[in-house]
């Protein structure tokens, strides 16, 4: 694997590009409540990017500098997305989302029209926001010659009345379940090769639906986690437990057992919400796995 430049990794025949839809702050005490202020203490330095310090109501406190990645796979002359951010017009821990996403792809020659699969990760608002967009007053999908391809238990999940009714609910409302109307909705059992070497496999806990991409080409591999890691710091500490998990137990499984697997094969790793471009290597220092970003 070489990198091709700062936003696009090969692997093998495979190119990718990495995407943004900005970098928002995020509150690190309610993604990580259980987690010390001394454990961050020793990850901070490893990765200043990550974090930043807000006045918050009149606190000086510690929050994260969140990458709301997504990323463009090409495969003989198929175009994957994975993820959409988090869409235009909404708030994100009380902060105006950026609205990046669909400027990034132009500056970096993704062209919405061109792409034949949209792979969500998993149905959070932060990965699905541009999935749809108002054209005229009317909605449409923002790819229009893609399918929306994703776990159907998490197209479950959050179809259930009691989520529905919630503020996940409004996520649904606007940026999945019109899908259904337009005929684009792909839902996926098991695993799935989604176009040459990309292949989406089941990683539930963070939601019961989340997915994982791996990425296969030649002897070369990259695995994209999704929301299996909130922060780096769980590269190291995968028992830390991350709030957004609709599972905790079951997410921290899925956090070890693919970390596991991309650190034996020599994987190349990627997640949704590393620092841009988003993707590293996993280095052991003093017996201990960290991530290291390329
Ligand atoms: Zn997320």
């Amino acid at each position: 694997m070489t990198p091709a430049g700062q936003h696009t990794l090969k692997v093998g025949d495979i190119t990718i590009t990495a995407l943004s839809d900005g970098v928002q702050p995020c509150d690190q005490r309610l993604l990580f409540p259980q987690t010390p202020p001394s454990l961050w203490d020793q990850y901070r330095p490893r990765f200043p990017e990550c974090f930043t310090d807000l006045e918050v109501k009149g606190e000086n406190q510690t929050w994260f500098n969140t990458n709301i990645g997504v990323f463009a796979f090409h495969s003989r002359g198929k175009t994957v997305i994975a993820d959409t951010g988090n869409g235009p017009g909404i708030l994100m821990f009380g902060f105006p989302v950026k609205e990046e996403l669909l400027g990034d792809m132009a500056a970096k020659g993704v062209d919405p029209a061109h792409v034949d699969t949209v792979f969500l990760t998993h149905l959070h608002g932060d990965h699905v926001g541009w999935n749809l967009q108002k054209d005229g007053g009317r909605v449409r999908p923002t790819f229009p010659k893609a399918k929306y391809s994703f776990g159907k238990a998490d197209w479950e999940h959050f179809n259930k009345p009691d989520i529905l009714a919630g503020r996940a609910g409004e996520t649904m409302h606007r940026s999945v379940l019109p899908l259904s109307g337009f005929g684009v909705l792909d839902l996926i059992d098991g695993e799935r090769e989604l176009a040459p070497g990309i292949t989406a496999i089941p990683s539930p806990g963070h939601t019961p639906g989340h997915m994982s991409l791996l990425i296969s080409s030649g002897n070369e591999r990259a695995l994209l986690l999704g929301d299996l890691i909130g922060s780096p710091m769980q590269v190291t500490e995968t028992d830390q437990f991350y709030n957004p998990d609709t599972d905790g137990p079951m997410g921290r499984a899925s956090r070890k057992r693919m970390l596991d697997i991309a650190e034996r094969d020599g994987m190349y790793v990627m997640a949704s919400h590393l620092p841009k471009p988003g993707w590293g290597k996993l280095v052991r220092f003093q017996g201990r796995r960290y991530w290291q970003a390329l």
